[in-house]
């Protein structure tokens, strides 16, 4: 793939909707949501607006580099891998992430997901995308960033995620889905343990001591050890 020459102080703001600013593309384990398992085209963009306490990707704050969105799309569909993924960072700051979204649907003809810290209106993004949202918990240090607005956006294929530091994390996370009957809103509600923090096996007691119909997601890429 050809990436165009990036400026040093780009912003992804600036960013076009024919252009989107790359930290990096490359071809992994999907391991953050139902499809966790598949091969998987991920463009991670650059920028974020929130510094998570947990986040591991660091290095996608920074300014990346400019890439069209023609030559995303034909580097996932050379891939060969089962699905892409529009990740960051916060994707849904730059302009381009909904007209990348649709040139993957429409040039893969496989399935797409954009990950999302839930600030930014996910409603943008074309039918079809699967968007997978965080609602920040408390842990996070970014507990008041969620946008509610984003809850009446969901389609029935989305996917909203809780990434849990510890026990007064899984009780906001559980009261929290159950005021809003998440539930019944998306396809999933995902529970994961904050990686390093919290172990899944604790999560998983509490899942199962209180019957709750959230699905335990473990990050697969981290259990497997691959990017
Ligand atoms: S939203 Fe994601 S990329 Fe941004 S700081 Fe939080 S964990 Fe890191």
């Amino acid at each position: 793939m050809r990436l165009m020459k990036g400026t040093a102080n780009a912003s992804a703001a600036l960013s076009g909707p024919g252009t989107v600013n790359v930290c990096e593309t490359f071809t992994s384990l999907q391991g953050e949501s139902t499809f966790a398992g598949l091969t998987c085209f991920f463009i991670r963009l650059a920028g974020c607006n929130l510094r998570c306490a947990y986040c591991d990707t660091p290095q996608a704050f920074g300014p990346g580099t400019d890439v069209p969105v023609p030559e995303l799309a034909s580097a996932a569909a050379a891939s060969g891998a089962a699905m892409s993924e529009i990740t960051g960072g916060e994707p849904l700051l730059q302009e381009g992430c909904a007209a990348l979204a649709s040139r993957l649907l429409e040039e893969t003809g496989r399935p797409v997901l954009v990950e999302t810290n839930g600030t930014r209106d996910i409603s943008v993004l074309p039918d079809g995308v699967v968007t997978v949202m965080d609602v920040k918990c408390p842990g996070s240090g970014a507990g008041a960033s969620f946008d509610e607005a984003n809850l009446r956006r969901l389609r029935p294929a989305d996917q909203v995620k809780f990434v849990v530091c510890d026990a007064g994390d899984y009780e906001w996370s559980r009261a929290f889905a159950a005021r809003h009957a998440l539930y019944a809103r998306c396809a999933a509600v995902l529970f994961s343990p904050a990686w390093g923090r919290l172990a899944p096996a604790e999560l998983a007691r509490w899942i199962i001591r209180d019957s709750l119909p959230a699905r335990l997601q473990v990050p697969l890429h981290k259990v497997v050890g691959v990017r």
